[in-house]
């Protein structure tokens, strides 16, 4: 078990990441990529789990390919796993090419300028250096056009001073099956392979994978899956929960029907009833449109077994659980209240804030106490 420095006691709430959960996310995802290679997307501080036991996780599960998003997480990486390739997914920052150079990162170059600059620099520095080159088959983000490839592959000076390690473009609507512009970008990214039929190309993240083996190609790129959220939305999530947030209850209080709870007295009790308050608010990433939600019913947390309705305004430090179905002496003062985890579904939750796990996530707070297990030896890389 690894821990950060903030004692269980004394946070309020605790976050616990379960690396096995990872690990097993990790293993099933590959063998839905059927031939493909599974890398794994760790932007954004592992999508705000840890970038450190994340990505020592994974190396164990046997993931060799990462992608983060800038050079700064690039070079944390590195710092981990010596060994990894690692892709930088915005692609090579101005001035930035010895950066790359000496943590030997991987730009994955997102325009001819970037490609002549990468390539200027590889001349430099005595041979073409690794990079992947990235191609907007429709998404319009980051990415070479169609045409820009094009120029690219006939321009052989240019081609002799990179040397491509992945040719990959960005799904824009993979987490909806139907969606026609899967097809159109499936197609488009075919084209372009058959053009440089030698190198390893890359075109699903986690609900690619799912659309089938049209999509899978050489190497996934999955993310918000590893981490639990559910790459096949509006079916049930096939993940395992890893991220878990408990908050603690700090007071018990009858209200009398009729009485409101919390700021702006959003909520009236309608009838007499037992109200937890939970250590846990927005600054610990409990999204505020969790407050008081009416339509489709309220946002839960999942207290003594049962799932318990949020009331009132979260608070920056707190929030308000109705636990009246609850017999008392099973919520006191100390008892744990999960916020999100195996029994309220990161996407579920996400889906009463209004937002997805992916913004759930990467917005947890800082200051609870994080617990990390489920490795044999989580040091080991
Ligand atoms: C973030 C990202 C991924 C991972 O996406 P998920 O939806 O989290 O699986 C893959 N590829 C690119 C280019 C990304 O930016």
């Amino acid at each position: 078990m690894i821990t950060n420095a903030i004692p269980t006691d004394l946070a309020g709430a605790v976050l616990s990441i379960d690396l096995a959960a990872l690990q097993a996310n990790y293993r099933f995802l590959c063998k839905k990529a059927g031939k493909a290679a599974c890398g794994a997307a760790v932007k954004g501080n592992a999508y705000g789990l840890g970038i450190e036991p994340v990505a020592r996780a994974l190396w164990q599960a046997g993931c060799r390919d990462f992608f983060v998003a800038r050079p700064k997480e690039g070079e944390d990486l590195r710092a981990l796993l010596p060994g990894a390739v690692i892709y930088v997914l915005d692609g090579l920052f101005p001035r930035q090419a010895e950066f790359y150079a000496r943590n030997d990162l991987r730009p994955a170059l997102i325009s001819l300028e970037e490609a002549r600059e990468w390539a200027a620099f590889g001349r430099r520095y005595g041979r073409a250096l690794p990079c992947a080159i990235h191609v907007d088959t429709g998404i319009n983000r980051l990415g070479l056009t169609l045409a820009q490839f094009d120029t690219l592959l006939a321009d052989g000076f240019l081609r002799s001073g990179l040397s491509i390690s992945l040719l990959m473009s960005h799904l824009a609507c993979a987490d909806d099956p139907p969606h026609p512009l899967n097809k159109t970008q499936m197609q488009r990214f075919r084209e372009l392979r058959k053009k440089l039929p030698d190198v390893p190309a890359s075109l699903a993240n986690s609900s690619g994978i799912f659309l089938g083996k049209n999509y899978t190609n050489d190497l996934c790129r999955p993310g918000i899956a590893l981490y639990g959220g559910n790459p096949t939305p509006g079916r049930k999530n096939p993940m395992k929960a890893v991220a878990t947030l408990e908050g603690t209850v700090m007071q018990v209080r009858e209200v009398k029907k009729g009485d409101t709870v919390g700021y702006s007295a959003t909520w009236k009790a309608p009838r007499d009833s037992r109200i937890a308050i939970l250590g846990a608010g927005y600054k610990d990433g409990v999204p505020r449109h969790l407050s008081s939600r009416q339509k489709d019913g309220p946002a839960q947390v999942f207290v003594a077994g049962k799932r318990c309705p949020i009331v009132g305004r979260i608070s920056m430090d707190m929030m308000g659980v109705d636990v009246t179905a609850l017999p008392a002496p099973k919520v006191q003062r100390g008892t744990p209240a999960e916020i999100l985890g195996p029994h309220i579904d990161i996407e579920v939750a996400a889906g009463w804030a209004g937002t997805i796990s992916y913004e759930l996530l990467t917005r947890l707070g800082s200051r609870y106490a994080r617990l990390y297990s489920g490795t044999a030896n989580p040091g080991e890389s």
